[in-house]
């Protein structure tokens, strides 16, 4: 019988190759990355890797023996360029085939790129992958200043451990405050609060017009004000786009992701989708649907196609989305979607340790801790319980 192949091994794909052998998958399993090296995570890039505290193995998932003692067929530095769905096989870069008895994209993101000019100088850098990482490390390590374009997530914990490292950093983020959609405006005022103690010159409302450079090498940012923005690095932390084209390529609908249905299929039943690539039908009224990027989401969605695979269920994907980030010693972590929320209550402990629950309409939508851990779970909890309706 035909293998599961799995494309892509980042959280989602390294997660669903390790749940379909945990929970008793028998057939074959095979994890096809176009990556060069063993299946590693991301949220440490931007953390504590930076901080130079870590090796390369502090990043990886399992080592090299965990596959083959799972009989896990891992093929790295391949890159599938197509899908012969009527075939049933997917196509590598070097014209060979491969079968699938069910194939699933997990084929994550990329970071987006900044389309200005300079934009490719030496010493604009993005960060998505383990290499770029190493790269970034070496860079921070002998570079005086550093400009972060987007106060996104990623952008502002390189911000944190390039001023833990002792940089002079800058962050400019276009709209007039930090994450406008991703948190509540008191979490927001927080970080921007944390960053600007450290000495970080968090800039709001502050477009990026073009990179300043040198015989070819980064010296600065221009912003629309005008201003010039000295920079030895600038790192490029401006949002994330799904890797969907593959799926586009052989037909399948995309729009800003891999569309599925509540069982992550996409529209060919043989073919699921999960992970950041994965979009979702509702909620919303617009039906544009949802797509997350998170390992929470990555995980989940694994759990739920290795479930599916091997019992048949037919019950809808359901989780609670949660989050985390580390900036400056603090623990930020999100249960739950904030956006809509109509009324915010804040529970204090200390400056450093607090919770802001958002609701709208009297429900709640998510909790924001710092430093609150209990909290969190507790949220994560009741969200769980109203998701399901058992109402405790
Ligand atoms: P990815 O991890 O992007 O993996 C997809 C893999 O598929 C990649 O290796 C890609 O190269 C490969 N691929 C794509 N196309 C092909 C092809 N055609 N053939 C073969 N291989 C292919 N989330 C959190 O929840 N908390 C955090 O603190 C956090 N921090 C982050 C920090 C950084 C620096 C980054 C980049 C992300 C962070 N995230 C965090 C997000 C989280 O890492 C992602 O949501 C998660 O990695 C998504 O997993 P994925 O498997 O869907 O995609």
């Amino acid at each position: 019988e035909s293998p599961v192949v799995i494309v892509g091994a980042g959280h989602a794909g390294f997660t669903l190759a390790l749940m379909l052998r945990t929970r008793g998958w028998e057939g074959g399993v095979v994890l096809v990355s176009d990556e060069d090296e063993l299946p590693y995570q991301r949220p440490p890039l931007s953390k504590e890797y930076l901080h130079a505290g870590q090796d390369e193995e502090d990043t990886r998932f399992r080592p090299a023996s965990f596959y083959g003692e799972q009989r896990i067929e891992l093929v790295v530095g391949a890159r599938v360029v197509g899908i012969d769905r009527a075939g049933r096989s997917v196509v590598f870069a070097d014209g060979t085939r491969r079968s699938f008895g069910h194939l699933v994209l997990a084929t994550g993101a990329r970071a987006r790129e900044l389309r200005v000019q300079g934009h490719d100088a030496d010493g604009v850098v993005s960060l998505r992958a383990r290499h770029e990482a190493v790269d970034l490390r070496a860079r921070l390590s002998v570079a005086r200043s550093v400009a972060v374009v987007g106060g996104g997530f990623i952008g502002l914990e390189v911000a944190a451990a390039a001023a833990d490292l002792g940089l002079r950093v800058t962050v400019l983020e276009a709209q007039p405050r930090l994450m406008a959609r991703s948190l509540s405006h008191v979490m927001a005022e927080h970080l921007l609060a944390l960053h600007r103690r450290a000495g970080v010159d968090v800039r709001l409302s502050s477009a990026v017009d073009a990179i300043a450079t040198e015989g070819g090498r980064v010296t600065g940012v221009l912003t629309r004000e005008p201003d010039v923005v000295p920079a030895d690095i600038v790192v490029v932390g401006v949002g994330a786009v799904p890797n969907d084209e593959l799926a586009a390529s052989c037909g399948l609908p995309v729009r800003d992701g891999v569309l599925v249905d509540a069982q992550l299929l996409t529209a060919d039943p043989a073919i699921s989708a999960i992970g950041d690539c994965a979009r979702l039908p509702g909620p919303g009224p617009d039906g544009a649907g949802y797509r997350l990027e998170s390992v929470q989401n990555a995980a989940d969605q694994a759990r739920f196609v290795a479930d599916r695979l091997i019992n048949g269920s037919t019950e809808p994907y359901w989780a609670v989305p949660w989050f985390w980030t580390e900036q400056f010693g603090q623990k930020l972590q999100i249960a739950g979607l904030s956006a809509g929320y109509d009324e915010l209550r804040t529970e204090r402990a200390r400056d450093d340790k607090f919770s802001v629950y958002c609701s709208r309409g009297g429900t709640l939508l998510a909790c924001e801790s710092i430093n609150a851990p209990g909290d969190h779970l507790r949220a994560r909890k009741a969200l769980a319980a109203a998701l399901t309706g058992s109402g405790g």
